[in-house]
């Protein structure tokens, strides 16, 4: 098998899921190069944390180092004038030595030292009794030193050493005899190790914390890459919507010339006298079917253009009653037809600045639902002035509508969907259409219903 082949051969044995998950992750990192800053502030928080409680350690290390050091040597200052005077009672000197070393967990050793003439360590008295009486011999250098002096204050000398990982330190002071000639030392060594073991502790909890922002981090960096590609789809969802509103916008623009080409020869063929009864009524439903897709037709551009903001407004001094009157009038043989009870109470409103076909659009709209929803009784349109707002007021006695459904009322394509509702055709777009324009010409809408009681819808403009 050549090479080539072989690597063809491996390559398809690949997963392929693993190779296109890594070209994915690497497109997603060329595409968002904020992904980089994200891993860098990660990068910071983690060293950062590390540096500072590395720091924090350090000092509390030295600090402890300190202590113990300034403790020893305190009782070595308390200890050596108390043995100088009672080098001969090597009980005594034994029994304070244990005395010290109950009162003190991290004394290893505590020892008096006796220079003998021939510049020999006899150990005095010690922690450890089977050492009373031998030769020390391993920390001469300390003794020697010690007596050197210049230390401190004190005069102690103290070496830091480590025997079998653990850290221990030695301290040794002079023993001087009254004319002030070096005679004996007192030595002590002590261990950090229980310092030590607390200090691996705290470490071993700084650790689990750390763990615990990585943790943390990567659960933000998982997200963020997320949030990443939810921008990326919001994106490309923001181009799709758009296309979809030119496709509808062009669409219907469309559908107007063969709709109203239809509505025209209906209306022709109609008025031609030469029809059956059964010709006629056919031609009715032709002329009602188109008027409704024409309905539908001019509600979905006048979507389209609310949403893209190509909706025109001319506003002029508007007679609010009027204009409501003209509507009224418009709609009265359909409320007539129901045989409702069909009311116009008109107040002292005066004028208002608006753009008076989308205002008459607008009311048409409210006092057709009314009618429309309400099966007998009464549909009642009211102008009047509420403080310094104009208000027109179109109630009803029909279907009314719950709690949930007044919730929903101006979304775009909601209808309430109930037995009541389901013989009544429509688009569930008047009221969305309705409440932009009434924003829009700064105004506003609200409705007050009772489930079968009725309806009432009132919108508000400032006078
Ligand atoms: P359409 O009437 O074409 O369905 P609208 O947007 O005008 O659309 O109304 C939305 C829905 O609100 C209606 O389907 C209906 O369920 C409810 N609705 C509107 N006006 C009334 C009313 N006066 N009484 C009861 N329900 C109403």
């Amino acid at each position: 098998m050549n090479q080539a082949m072989h690597r063809h051969l491996l390559r398809q044995a690949m997963p392929n899921s693993l190779t296109e998950n890594l070209n994915k992750g690497w497109d997603l990192v060329r595409n968002n190069p904020q992904i980089f800053y994200t891993v860098f502030v990660a990068i910071i928080i983690i060293v950062g944390f590390l540096f500072t409680s590395n720091q924090f350690l350090l000092v509390a290390d030295e600090a402890r180092e300190r202590f113990e050091h300034h403790r020893v040597t305190s009782m070595l200052d308390a200890f050596v004038p108390f043995a100088e005077k009672n080098l001969n009672d090597q009980e005594l000197l034994s029994s304070v030595i244990r005395d010290i070393d109950e009162k003190n967990t991290t004394i290893e050793n505590f020892r008096v030292i006796l220079r003998e003439d021939n510049d020999r360590f006899l150990i005095l008295a010690s922690l450890h009794p089977e050492e009373v009486g031998t030769i020390e011999d391993t920390n001469q250098f300390i003794y020697n030193i010690a007596s050197v002096g210049h230390f401190g204050v004190d005069e102690t000398f103290i070496v830091n050493t480590s025997k079998g990982g653990e850290r221990f330190f030695q301290a040794a002071q002079e023993i001087k005899s009254e004319t002030g000639e070096t005679i004996g030392w007192a030595f002590v060594e002590s261990s950090l190790s229980g310092f030590d073991s607390l200090a691996r502790e705290k470490i071993r909890k700084a650790y689990i914390i750390l763990f615990g922002i990585i943790i943390l981090i990567l659960f933000l960096l998982i997200r963020h890459a997320r949030i990443i590609d939810y921008t990326t789809l919001y994106k490309r969802l923001k181009e799709v919507d758009q296309m979809k509103d030119d496709f509808v916008s062009m669409a219907s623009h469309e559908l107007r010339t063969p709709l109203t080409a239809i509505r025209g020869y209906a209306d022709l063929i109609a008025g031609s006298g030469r029809l059956s009864d059964q010709d006629m009524e056919n031609i009715k439903k032709i002329e009602v079917s188109a008027e409704q897709l024409n309905t539908l037709v001019e509600d979905i551009l006048d979507v389209s253009r609310l949403e893209q903001g190509r909706m025109k407004f001319e506003f002029t001094d508007v007679d609010v009653n009027q204009a409501v009157q003209e509507v009224f009038g418009v709609l009265k043989p359909m409320a007539d037809q129901k045989k409702l009870s069909y009311v116009f109470e008109k107040g002292d409103v005066g004028t208002l600045k608006l753009d008076p076909d989308r205002f008459k659009q607008v009311i048409t709209n409210l006092v057709g639902n009314a009618i429309k929803y309400t099966k007998q009784g009464e549909v009642k349109v009211m102008t009047k002035k509420e403080g310094d707002r104009i208000e027109i007021r179109v109630s009803d006695t029909g279907i009314g509508l719950t709690a949930e459904e007044q919730k929903n009322l101006f979304r775009k394509f909601y209808r309430a969907r109930n037995d009541d509702t389901k013989e009544i055709r429509g688009t569930g777009l008047g009221l969305w259409i309705s409440a932009e324009i009434i924003r829009q010409m700064n105004g506003s809408i609200s409705v007050e219903s009772i489930k079968g009681t009725g309806s009432h819808f009132i919108v508000s403009f400032p006078s």
